[in-house]
């Protein structure tokens, strides 16, 4: 048995009771569990934590904190350069994302912005092919389920707050600091791939009536086909883009 004084900060606070968020608590476990243990049993996701200090040092998820030890955990911080060693290291920029199942329109929302973000969802993978995918490809995880953030593959990962998906891409946009790095319409919303320029003579007998004269660019998905063109969606996807976007700016 450990009884241990924990702190949580910031972001890391949405995971826990109300009696718990943003004071020092005292609570038990069995055994002598190693810090990755304890963040699980207190159902609070491992790769959103960055920093975890016990007594004022920097310790690993492996550390095993002796009885009446204090523990503090902070998570990603982008806006700050940190002089501790981090666990979970902010990923490349842009980041490239792997979505859970269920997270289909945010998927989607994610590529019309111009990022990689993989959604295999047909056949359902199952959570132990997600994690490893995730793990083995470096792509942050994107998920509501928390217990899915507790497998041990997962190297970067994040629990979606919000539910509904306009209001999840603002949340992806602000968390990442995304803001700089979109860029609409660069990639196919439904295969996940970079598109490419076309010449329009050679699309033209694919295209709707009156489009081919009142479009000079168009663009070709490699991999389905699928031909874009300012107003094939565009209009709609501008308007979501402009409300996501300026509701979210620093
Ligand atoms: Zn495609």
């Amino acid at each position: 048995m450990r009884t241990l004084w924990l702190r949580f900060y910031a972001s890391l606070n949405d995971f826990l009771p109300t009696r718990w968020k943003q004071r020092t608590f005292k609570v038990g476990f069995l055994g002598q569990p190693t810090v990755r243990e304890l963040l699980v049993q207190l159902n609070v996701p491992p790769p959103e934590v960055a920093l975890i200090l016990a007594e004022g040092r920097p310790v690993s998820f492996e550390y095993r904190p002796g009885e009446g030890e204090r523990l503090s955990f902070y998570p990603i911080f982008y806006c700050l350069l940190p002089s501790q060693p981090l666990h979970t290291l902010p990923p490349e920029r842009p980041p490239r994302f792997l979505l859970d199942t269920h997270l289909g329109r945010l998927a989607r929302y994610l590529r019309m912005l111009g990022f990689d973000a993989e959604h295999l969802s047909d056949p359902d993978p199952g959570d132990a092919a997600l994690a490893q995918r995730a793990g083995h490809d470096g792509r942050v995880l994107l998920t509501r389920d928390r217990r899915l953030l507790a497998r041990k593959a997962v190297r970067y990962g994040y629990f979606v707050r919000a539910t509904a998906p306009r209001a999840q891409l603002a949340e992806v946009l602000d968390r990442f600091a995304l803001h700089d790095l979109i860029n609409p319409f660069s990639r196919c919303m439904c295969c996940n791939v970079p598109l490419r320029p076309v010449a329009a003579e050679t699309v033209a007998d694919q295209l709707p009536p009156g489009i081919r004269a009142q479009h000079a660019e168009f663009y070709r998905c490699p991999a389905c086909q699928r031909i874009y063109w300012e107003g094939s969606h565009h209009a709609r996807m501008q308007r979501l883009i402009d409300q996501v976007v300026r509701g979210n700016s620093c």
